[in-house]
């Protein structure tokens, strides 16, 4: 597994920074404007994946890597693994179109899998309805929130290619647990059945969408999406 200290072309070096799916408190952050202070970091820059990049000189990162856990943040695993869950707010406190809770269970997630080493980095996203900000069908593994702790969920998505592949439903309407051996299942198969550097969208292309799947997993009734959201979409308007 690497890590995710990356050289500018300034010559600085970024440091990849992993919070609870981007969420932080006032006191983290203030505790790591105080930390970036003494290491002299230069600029933060947020990610497309609720991480933070810290830009400041080499000598100076491992004293500011080393204060992290501190600050219960982490740096970031990189390379062939689980990376950082991106979840949105779909929350009963936060977002109002949540119909479950997206956050919590990508936190959980990404505390549960983060860094775990894989055939080929291995994206997963969380969403707290259909709208699905984190855009969850194009990482290998989005979880939509489709009832109060019922879950659809998607496989094989991949999103940055120049020959993208968009997600195949691998469940409808799973309980929270089952979403954790879904994703238990995925990451074993997936390393057996996943050739070096092949992505599990590549993967599910080859061998079909079956190895991957929990027994039933798949319900047959055809789901509906809320009903705002189709408004939203347009659906029955034309
Ligand atoms: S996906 Fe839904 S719940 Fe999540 S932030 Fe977007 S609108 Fe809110």
């Amino acid at each position: 597994m690497g890590e995710a200290i990356f050289k500018q072309k300034c010559g600085m070096v970024a440091v990849n920074i992993v919070a609870a799916c981007g969420v932080m408190t006032p006191d983290q952050m203030a505790g790591l404007a105080r930390l970036a202070e003494d290491c002299g970091v230069f600029r933060f820059k947020m990610t497309s994946r609720q991480t933070l990049v810290a830009v400041l000189g080499e000598d100076k990162a491992g004293q500011l890597v080393g204060a992290l856990p501190g600050l219960g943040l982490r740096l970031s695993p990189y390379g062939n693994v689980v990376r950082a869950v991106k979840a949105c707010a779909g929350n009963s406190s936060l977002c109002p179109r949540s119909v479950g809770e997206a956050l919590d269970l990508g936190i959980e997630i990404q505390d549960k899998y983060l860094g775990m080493e894989t055939p080929k980095d291995f994206k997963i996203a969380v969403a707290g309805c259909a709208r699905g900000c984190t855009d969850p069908y194009c990482a290998d593994l989005g979880v939509v929130a489709s009832g109060r702790e019922v879950f659809d969920v998607a496989m094989g998505g991949f999103g940055g290619s120049a020959r993208p592949l968009h997600g195949k439903i691998a469940a409808r309407r799973i309980g929270r647990e089952d979403v954790f051996l879904l994703i238990d299942n995925v990451l074993e198969r997936f390393k057996a059945l996943g050739q070096p550097g092949e992505k599990l969208g590549r993967t599910i292309t080859r061998l079909g969408l079956e190895p991957f799947l929990l027994p039933d997993s798949i319900k047959e009734k055809e789901i509906k999406p809320p009903e705002d959201f189709a408004n939203f979409l347009g659906i029955g308007k034309e």
